[in-house]
């Protein structure tokens, strides 16, 4: 919600009376020097909207600001130009309202635009979560990354590596809404505050890792694309992606990362399809690139990679992997009821990278059970697991 500057106004005396952590307004207006503001300058305050309501026979603003449950002040300041001796029957105001729902529906066909639309909203809300471009898909579709936080702990989550397990996609993104909406209303998650959480931590997500590949899962191979015939032939013919996990050049993104690539690769397909190829070298593919240049350069202390399904999480790599691993992933099952593994027969994985480079912990978390694409009937039941694994990364 925009703001106009008053005189006396500053981002503690918005942080009271909008009551909003003075944290979150600050890190809203990161380019404006709160030393220097003048009046009419326009503000954020997140965690609000405003809603239009056109002057009543009778009304004031102060019985207007007390049947919305508002100090007055709050209504000259996203209404610079209101004269509460001229008020007119019919003319429109702007009144601020709280967000206490989220706005993110994770239990659709989660598409690319559905997730940009969603994170358009969010920021606008939400103006303390950044997003940041890492790179762009093989189609040209931005790939973006959210951060939310002011700690020194960065944490990063992933999700839909793999274009079939998009429901992944949709998961992180409820909790980044749930998470939002805890911050700004200070309401607890299952019992926790999270706004040490956002002190302590800087979360960073990118919900779609495969952009092209979620795209062609649900939506299809476009009529008229010039890619179409070579897609569908990849695919065996079939016109149905469902089990399409690949970008849209056929390789297997998290069959692309530099740790023992060339064991994987020996044991895996040698020709672009639906899934396990990883192409004739690693780090090809501008999507895996991407993942792979943000991690060099944001030194993460702990990555999670979601995926489906098998409510498993991965949590090991040669024993490359520091003993806080197990700690963690301990944790991660004992709030998700998932089953922790520490390896698998498997390389040139983005955990496996993160681990072998960093020697920090690194997971793979398996969500759900069933065939892939799981069907959105189990959203509920697999966020509610997700969900303590989300939370559990930020505060373990
Ligand atoms: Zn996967």
């Amino acid at each position: 919600m925009d703001v106009y500057v008053r005189p006396g106004t500053s981002f503690w005396y918005l942080s009271q009376l909008f009551s909003i952590p003075l944290r979150l307004i600050i890190d809203s207006n990161r380019d404006i020097d709160s030393e220097y503001l003048s009046v009419g300058q326009r503000l954020k305050v997140p965690g609000y909207v405003t809603v239009s309501y056109d002057i009543k026979h009778g009304d004031s603003l102060w019985l207007i600001a007390q049947r919305n449950n508002l100090p007055v002040e709050s209504l000259y300041l996203i209404n610079p130009t209101l004269n509460s001796n001229v008020l007119q029957v019919g003319q429109s105001i702007r009144i601020p309202r709280r967000v206490t729902s989220p706005f993110v529906n994770g239990k659709q066909n989660y598409d690319y635009n559905q997730m940009m639309n969603d994170i358009w909203k969010l920021i606008a809300v939400y103006p303390f979560m950044r997003m940041t471009n890492i790179g762009t898909s093989v189609l040209g579709k931005n790939i973006p990354e959210l951060v939310i936080g002011n700690g020194s702990k960065g944490i990063h989550y992933n999700a839909s590596f793999h274009a079939n397990e998009w429901i992944t996609t949709a998961v992180l993104m409820t909790f980044l809404n749930d998470y939002l909406l805890s911050l700004t209303n200070q309401n607890s998650i299952r019992g926790l505050s999270t706004f040490p959480y956002y002190l302590q931590a800087m979360l960073s997500v990118v919900p779609m890792v495969n952009p092209d590949g979620v795209d062609l899962v649900i939506n299809g191979a476009e009529e008229d694309a010039p890619w179409r015939d070579q897609v569908i032939e990849w695919n065996n013919g079939k016109a149905d992606f469902s089990n399409w996990k690949a970008n849209i050049n056929g390789i297997d993104l998290n069959d692309q990362f530099p740790a023992n690539w060339d064991v994987e690769r020996a044991r895996n397909p040698k020709t672009p399809g639906p899934r396990d190829y990883g192409d004739e070298a690693p780090l090809t593919q501008p999507e895996a690139i991407a993942l792979d240049e943000l991690t060099r350069r944001r030194d993460y202390a702990r990555v999670l990679a979601f995926h489906t399904q098998g409510e498993v999480i991965y949590w090991g790599y040669q024993n490359m992997e520091p003993p806080e691993s197990e700690t963690l992933v301990n944790e991660f099952c004992k709030v998700s009821g998932y089953e922790p593994v520490k390896t698998l027969e498997s390389y040139a994985g983005y955990k496996d990278c993160f681990i072998q480079d960093w020697r920090r912990p690194g997971f793979t978390v398996e969500l759900g059970s069933g065939q892939n694409p799981l069907p959105l009937a189990q959203f509920e039941e697999i966020y509610e697991k997700a969900l303590g694994v989300c939370l559990a990364g930020l505060y373990m």
